[in-house]
């Protein structure tokens, strides 16, 4: 984000085939945000904790959606962020992996939503195609009992499929991946001005290097006064501080780091020497693979391919999933994997961050995560919402370092893994 500075204005930004082409009144990014003039009134009792959904004073069909969904008490990050982002505050939230983050910005936005109007009002942003289709499928369900319709705008789906979903009109919230995003609001196709809520749900991805670009292209769209919600389990400093260009006053809720790792979930590693051996140590792990269902973690897409290949030739039942599958595939090793049809996973970080299948209780990082905060996402795949969760670290002489960078960095505890495993899923 802070890659353009104040003297990069917006106009000579605009410059291009779409130039002109799109009218909507636009955050500029030179104006200071703390002169917006915001239509909430900041009140005491923003930071004040609802310990139950009632007393959030939400809309009667969004709370019969809520229970109906099967959600009876709201987690700690509920508590505390749904009622300042309804209130109109700009939230960074933090919280542990399966906390029940997605539902914190799916009832806030709804709660937001104006039902009767048939403008796009909320726009939620997600790393990977799947993390954005989850999270429609969530803001369409708990929104089951109102009058609101939530389209997944994704790469790798039908452009015109959303073009004619957007022409139609009627969709209020918009959940997609920023890339095919930003090419619907450059084509006209989809209108900002409505706009009163931006999401970014895994936040410290989304202004990593690889999307910050697409994501400050979108935020000029924002009509001015429009509130911006982070969420993540990791916020590192360095993320933290670019915000203040972005957000105004902001509510955070924090997590202190050796606070992160769940204590829900066992962390472990085996010691395998060399690169060869994790072969034969994960054939002899599979039986606990498949005790409920598993997520093994590899650092390359040709990796993926290699070791799911190689377990089917050894006779294993795995499936995999990467970035450079097409899509249709894609989804089927979803749909195969939710539905519990596939048991054991092998995936790159596509499937690190979000991605919510409550049955998963063992990851096993074949390979480790090459930042910290990987690691963090990836054993929070398992032991969601309180569950028992188990992570198995393959650890080779060289990458002793690194695990006992991770252990220190989060005080948390990384043994060596018992016999007997299996007792703890
Ligand atoms: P996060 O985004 O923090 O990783 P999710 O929002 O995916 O976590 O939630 C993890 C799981 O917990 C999901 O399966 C979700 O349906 C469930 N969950 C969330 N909030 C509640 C709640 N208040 N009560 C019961 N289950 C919940």
């Amino acid at each position: 984000m802070p890659k353009y500075r104040d003297g990069d204005s917006r106009s000579d930004r605009r410059s291009g085939p779409y130039d002109g082409s799109n009218k909507q009144k636009h955050r500029s990014r030179d104006r200071d945000r703390s002169d917006d003039r915001r239509k909430h009134r900041r009140r005491s009792d923003d930071l004040e904790p609802c310990s139950t959904f009632d007393d959030m004073k939400l809309k009667p069909d969004l709370l019969k959606g809520i229970y109906a969904y099967g959600f009876e008490k709201p987690s700690a990050i509920q508590q505390r962020a749904i009622r300042p982002i309804v209130r109109g505050r700009d939230v960074i939230a933090q919280s542990q992996s399966g906390t029940g983050k997605t539902a914190v910005f799916s009832i806030s936005t709804l709660q937001l939503l104006d039902e009767t109007s048939r403008e796009v009002q909320a726009l939620v942003l997600s790393p990977t195609r799947e993390l954005a289709e989850q999270s429609q499928r969530v803001i369409q369900s708990l929104g089951d009992f109102m009058n609101v319709n939530c389209h997944a705008c994704i790469g790798g789906k039908s452009l015109g499929q959303d073009l004619k979903e957007l022409e139609r009109g009627g969709v209020q919230v918009i959940s997609g991946t920023p890339g095919r995003v930003y090419d619907l609001i450059r084509r006209n196709a989809l209108r900002m001005t409505q706009l009163k809520v931006m999401v970014l749900d895994e936040a410290d991805e989304m202004l990593n290097r690889g999307f910050k670009e697409q994501i400050y292209d979108i935020y000029r769209f924002l009509p001015v006064g429009c509130q911006v919600v982070l969420m993540s389990a990791t916020l590192p400093a360095s993320v933290l501080e670019m915000t203040q260009k972005f957000m105004s006053d902001p509510i955070q809720i924090l997590v202190k780091r050796d606070e992160l790792t769940l204590e829900g979930i066992r962390q472990f590693f085996i010691s395998v020497e060399k690169e060869e051996w994790k072969f034969d140590t994960l054939c002899d792990l599979y039986d606990t693979l498949t005790i409920t269902q598993a997520v093994i973690f590899c650092n390359t897409r040709q990796k993926v391919d290699w070791l799911a290949e190689k377990m089917k030739e050894n006779q294993f039942t795995v499936s995999a999933i990467h970035g450079d599958m097409d899509q249709d595939t894609r989804d089927k090793v979803m749909d195969d994997f939710r539905s519990g049809t596939s048991r054991v996973l092998i995936a790159t970080d596509l499937w690190g961050r979000g991605i919510d299948v409550q049955q998963v209780s063992l990851v096993i990082c074949y390979d480790l995560p090459s930042n910290r905060e990987l690691y963090i996402h990836r054993i929070g795949r398992s032991g969601r919402f309180g569950r028992k969760g188990v992570a198995i670290n393959f650890v080779r002489k060289e990458d002793v370092r690194l695990l006992r960078d991770i252990e220190q960095f989060y005080s948390t505890q990384i043994d060596e893994m018992p016999a007997d495993v299996g007792d703890l899923l």
